[in-house]
This record gives C-alpha cells, sequence and structure tokens, in this order.
C-alpha cells in the first residue's frame, strides 16, 4: 500500500518523548519528513533523528520553549528553510502542575496555560500564514477528554485543554476555505510520564471508569494523529476524537 503522507513536513512540538516522539515516528513511517521540537530533551530527540532517518525520510530538531512566542517563530523559520513549507503541525507539548484551586500557585496556573494553550497558539500563529499560502494543511492539537469533563486538582490543565478545543473549532472556521483542517484529540489515561506522576490508587480508579479495561499505549493516540494527519480526513475538520477506552461519553 502507497504510504499516507509521502513528502510531507510535519512539525511535532514536544517529540523528544512520550506521546510526541510516537508521533513523530508514526508520521516517518508513513514517509513524511520531521520537524522535531524539544525543550529539555536534547539526546532523546538525536536518538530519534537517526531512528526517523533510517526509515529513508530527513528529520531536523529544534530546541525551542514553545510557550515563548519568538522561539515558536522559530521553530517555523527552521522547518521552511530546511523543507519549503509546513504540511502538518501536531501541536503535542503539554505540562501539568496540579493542585486544589484554593491553594493553587499563579505560576503553576500560567505556566500550564502558556504551554499547553498560548503554546499551541504561538506555533499556530507562525505555521497558518505558510500553509495558507500553500492552500493546505493539516493542525492537530492535543487537547485531553479532562478539558472536556472537568477533573478537580486541574483547573489550570482543563483550562487550558478546554481551551484548545474552542481554539481548534474556530480555527477550523477560518482556515477551511484554504482546504486546511484543523482538528484535536482529546486522549484519556495514556502510559507515559505524565501520567505515571499519578499514584497508584488514582491510576486505578481512573481505570474503573475505562470500559475497554485498559490504559491506553502512546500508539493509540499517535494512529489517530496519523489518520487525521492524512488525506483519509481531508474532510474532517473542528472534531475532537477521543482516544479513551470510551472512559468519556
Ligand atoms: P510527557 O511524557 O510528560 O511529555 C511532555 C512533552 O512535552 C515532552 O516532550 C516535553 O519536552 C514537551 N514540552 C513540555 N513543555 C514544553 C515547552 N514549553 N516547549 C516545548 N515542549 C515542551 O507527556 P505526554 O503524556 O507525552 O503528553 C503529550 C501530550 O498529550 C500533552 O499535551 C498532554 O497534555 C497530552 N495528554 C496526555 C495524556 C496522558 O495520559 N499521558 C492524557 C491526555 C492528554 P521536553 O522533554 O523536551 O522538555
Amino acid at each position: 500500500m502507497e504510504k499516507l503522507l509521502l513528502g510531507k513536513i510535519a512539525v511535532v512540538t514536544g517529540a523528544g518523548r512520550g506521546i510526541g516522539r510516537t508521533i513523530a515516528l508514526k508520521l516517518a513511517d508513513e514517509g513524511a519528513n520531521l520537524v522535531l521540537n524539544y525543550r529539555s530533551s536534547e539526546k532523546e530527540t538525536e536518538e530519534l533523528i537517526k531512528e526517523i532517518e533510517a526509515k529513508g525520510v530527513k528529520a531536523i530538531s529544534v530546541k525551542a520553549d514553545v510557550s515563548k512566542f519568538e522561539e515558536a517563530e522559530e521553530i517555523m523559520k527552521k522547518a521552511k528553510a530546511e523543507f519549503g513549507k509546513v504540511d502538518i503541525l501536531v501541536n503535542n507539548a503539554g505540562i501539568t502542575r496540579d493542585g486544589l484551586a484554593m491553594r493553587m500557585k499563579e505560576k503553576d496556573f500560567d505556566d500550564v496555560i502558556n504551554v499547553n494553550l498560548k503554546g499551541a497558539f504561538n506555533c499556530i500563529r507562525h505555521a497558518s500564514p505558510m500553509m495558507f499560502r500553500n492552500k493546505g494543511g493539516k493542525i492537530i492539537n492535543i487537547s485531553s477528554v479532562v478539558g472536556i469533563v472537568g477533573n478537580p486538582g486541574q483547573i489550570n490543565y482543563c483550562a487550558a485543554k478546554a481551551g484548545i478545543l474552542g481554539m481548534t473549532k474556530s480555527l477550523a472556521k477560518e482556515l477551511g476555505s484554504r482546504g486546511i483542517t484543523v482538528n484535536a484529540i482529546a486522549p484519556g489515561f495514556i502510559k507515559t510520564d505524565m501520567s505515571d506522576e499519578l499514584s497508584d490508587k488514582q491510576k486505578e480508579a481512573i481505570l474503573g471508569t475505562v470500559p475497554l479495561k485498559r490504559a491506553g499505549e502512546v500508539d493509540d493516540v499517535a494512529n489517530a494523529v496519523v489518520f487525521l494527519a492524512s488525506d483519509l480526513a481531508s474532510y474532517i475538520t473542528g472534531q475532537v476524537i477521543q482516544v479513551d477506552g470510551g472512559m468519556v461519553m
């Protein structure tokens, strides 16, 4: 079967580890060339470049904190300099700083909004003009099911992830006439460093709410990204795909 993303240029934020790493590998499997953003996982990202290039596609890395407007611009400038365009943008970078609202530090609120929500805006702001000129593109924003249903102890994170859903739908309406699709993925409980911060008791409680009775794998999320990034999904925009084993419905 022909590869789904042959010759496409994909930017993945927070690509050094976790879900972002597997997204990058799966996009490469389908023939995409990769721009891998990382903030601190430099060694892991250099390893990832080797793994990706062994698949016969090109990859470069860009160190940038997506919460910084100019650094996000640098990612897209390097993508343009190396590959001439951006076809696919996956806004995956994210952090949590959990705590109850009445005790939450202002910095923990700001940091989570700045990375998860503003970071996605910053990348969209600098990638979308290129897509607009090229009359095509796929933007995929990684939200979370807690952005839909809320979660105690995560008002900052839930606000950011809900914000991503509003941004996704508005942008889908702004960019649709140029053939650009904008969708969100809302993962449930996926096994990564981020979810590993939960206690065993918390993990057990979450799994009790999952009809498929297992935690999600990074591949489960990455497969949905590949679908949305491909022309198989060319008539899908402004949507939220939950990859959560049925946790929220
Ligand atoms: P993770 O293992 O903690 O990895 C987080 C990634 O985000 C890392 O690659 C990190 O880069 C990057 N990152 C953090 N701050 C950044 C910044 N300021 N600029 C650039 N990159 C930054 O998390 P994950 O589980 O893979 O999560 C990936 C995405 O899925 C996040 O948006 C998360 O909210 C979402 N999600 C995860 C789950 C889950 O259960 N795991 C559920 C729902 C949604 P460095 O390592 O280079 O710093």
